[in-house]
């Protein structure tokens, strides 16, 4: 009997998780903190009590960076999701223009094959259908139905593109919240024809949960050592704490019920905008681990946790703002009460987690002025202000206007028209950069497909070109792309954003708690397309070929 088990034994370990032991890892729990910044985690880490203490006291990698130039949730959830460069999970952007269908504008998770799905069933909740449907390669939660039978894999975030993204194709369930509609978690009927008990329970009468007195901060919040005492600041949203619920719950027993779809929806817009998208969306993910029972035999089970509040509050606030303190606050106590449920339902020797984020921030362009930076915040449709000038200068000079269009990461071309004309896409390149003074403000550079597409023997190997290249896909980015300096800031009248390649927008927290851990501080640098690998192989699974980041010891 012996030899035929060494005979078999390679196979598994090259296909298949680790054979059960005392010790195996039966979870992986990855927390996605949208628009987190390693400062954050600095600042408020002697503040820290729950989750973000553990992760904190674990293993923490100080040089963390996405590895590409479009730093923005769909493509980051998808590189924490997948291990791959935007180039090769085919997520550029939240949204990209697609040539074949006239450059309309796909969202990166859109799937019009299938239904939005909500507690009263599908059809009923959502603008559109969502799926994985655009994501090109694997996912964790494919990655794990592979490798380990019986693998269950579940999504839970405030945003589709971070619960979708972040998982795979196989992911049992992906959930997020119904910002504009107010039925509380959804999902697709990619997923399934019904939302699951344990979701449908949640959302009814979800309001309930709400606090009547609406957001007001924590008393550690404000103290002023934090460095987020004022509770308005040049650049903020004109709005203070205490943050008022649009209109008051009904308190009656069955009164809440009955709350009209205006209302519904008023009040989830709320929650979108504080830390109760975070705090419900933790509550969801405990209510996963027991119905899914999630970490509880020999397959290695897989939790997404997207918690997208410290986005929705920092573009409207700041980074460093009272808003996000006390959000990230919230956050760290309920975390920490989720690790205890999973400790005590899992055991702490069969589970790992991993904390990271999607992309970083720029500061509050005021306040970086005021500390004597170049920074400045442009109108909020300079893009399309800059691409409607370049189109002129362009009729002037060739008799054609050749832009046909703005992406959030640049300029649609009407490649065509160029060839019937006889100009080359350097040649106008050339033209646009050497004359930006006429039409965009703050141009770094531009990058052609020439520049970015991959060529044998000739990917750009450093720099801005080699970032922008980890964003390019010829079928989904823009002609021309666009880099603008650093500290510059469009789209927004006040608060902040990302989606730059610049360090500001792609350092992001990346630490590791349980088994295969080594706590303490690692230094050396390090990116986001490693997450994948190292959590599989921290799980005893294998790593598959062809991801873009390699594991972290
Ligand atoms: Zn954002």
């Amino acid at each position: 009997m012996l030899l035929p088990t060494l005979l078999v034994l390679p196979f598994l370990a090259s296909s298949r998780c680790s054979t059960p032991a005392e010790d195996d890892v039966r979870l992986i729990v990855l927390v996605s903190i949208d628009q987190m910044t390693p400062e954050q985690l600095e600042r408020l880490g002697p503040r820290f009590s729950g989750g973000f203490a553990r992760f904190l006291g674990g293993e923490r990698h100080r040089l963390a960076f996405h590895d590409h130039a479009d730093s923005s949730t769909g493509p980051g959830h998808a590189t924490l999701g997948t291990g791959l460069w935007p180039s090769h999970s085919g997520i550029v952007g939240n949204l990209w223009a697609d040539r074949a269908q006239g450059d309309a504008g796909i969202y990166c998770v859109a799937d019009p094959s299938v239904a939005p799905l909500g507690p009263l069933g599908p059809g009923a909740v959502g603008p559109a259908g969502r799926s994985p449907a655009l994501l090109l390669g694997d996912g964790l939660a494919d990655h794990l139905k592979r490798a380990s039978p019986g693998s269950r894999s579940v999504g839970i975030a405030g945003k589709d593109r971070a619960a979708i993204l972040a998982t795979g194709h196989a992911a049992d369930w992906a959930l997020w919240w119904d910002a504009s509609g107010g039925q509380g978690f959804v999902s697709s009927t990619y997923y399934g024809d019904a939302l699951p008990d344990w979701v449908a329970s949640f959302d009814e009468a979800w309001w309930n949960r709400l606090p009547d007195a609406g957001w007001e901060t924590l008393e550690a919040s404000r103290d002023p050592r934090l460095g987020a005492s004022a509770d308005v600041r040049a650049g903020e949203a004109p709005r203070t704490f205490p943050h008022a619920l649009p209109l008051a719950v009904p308190r009656e027993p069955g009164a809440s019920n009955e709350l009209g779809k205006q209302q519904r929806a008023q009040l989830s817009r709320w929650v979108y905008g504080s830390p109760w998208i975070d705090l419900f969306s933790i509550e969801l993910a405990e209510r996963a681990l027991d119905a899914l029972d999630l970490g509880r035999d020999e397959s290695v089970d897989y939790l997404f946790l997207g918690l997208s509040g410290c986005d929705i509050v920092g573009h409207s606030y700041g980074p460093r703002s009272l808003e996000v303190t006390d959000l990230l606050l919230r956050d760290d106590a309920a975390l920490g009460e989720l690790f205890d449920a999973i400790d005590a339902r899992v055991g702490a020797e069969h589970w790992i987690a991993a904390l990271s984020s999607d992309h970083g921030v720029l500061p509050l362009p005021e306040s970086l002025d005021s500390r004597g930076y170049d920074a400045v915040r442009l109108a909020p449709n300079e893009m399309q202000l800059g691409s409607s000038r370049l189109g002129e200068l362009l009729e002037s000079t060739y008799g054609t206007n050749f832009v046909t269009g703005v992406t959030e990461s640049g300029i649609l071309l009407d490649r065509e028209a160029m060839e019937r004309e006889g100009i080359g896409l350097e040649e106008l390149a050339t033209f646009a950069r050497e004359g930006s003074a006429d039409w965009m403000p703050r141009l770094r550079t531009l990058f052609t497909q020439n520049d970015l597409a991959p060529r044998e023997g000739s990917a750009p190997t450093g720099g801005l070109a080699r970032l922008a290249a980890h964003s390019f896909l010829d079928t989904r980015s823009p002609d021309l792309v666009v880099v603008l300096e650093p500290w510059t800031l469009v789209g927004f009248p006040y608060g902040t954003s990302h989606g730059t390649p610049w360090p500001y927008d792609r350092h992001v927290p990346l630490l590791f708690l349980g088994p295969g851990s080594t706590p303490g501080e690692d230094w050396r640098p390090c990116a986001t397309v490693d997450l994948v690998p190292s959590l599989l192989e921290r799980a005893g699974c294998p790593i598959p070929d062809g991801l873009d980041g390699s594991p972290l010891h």
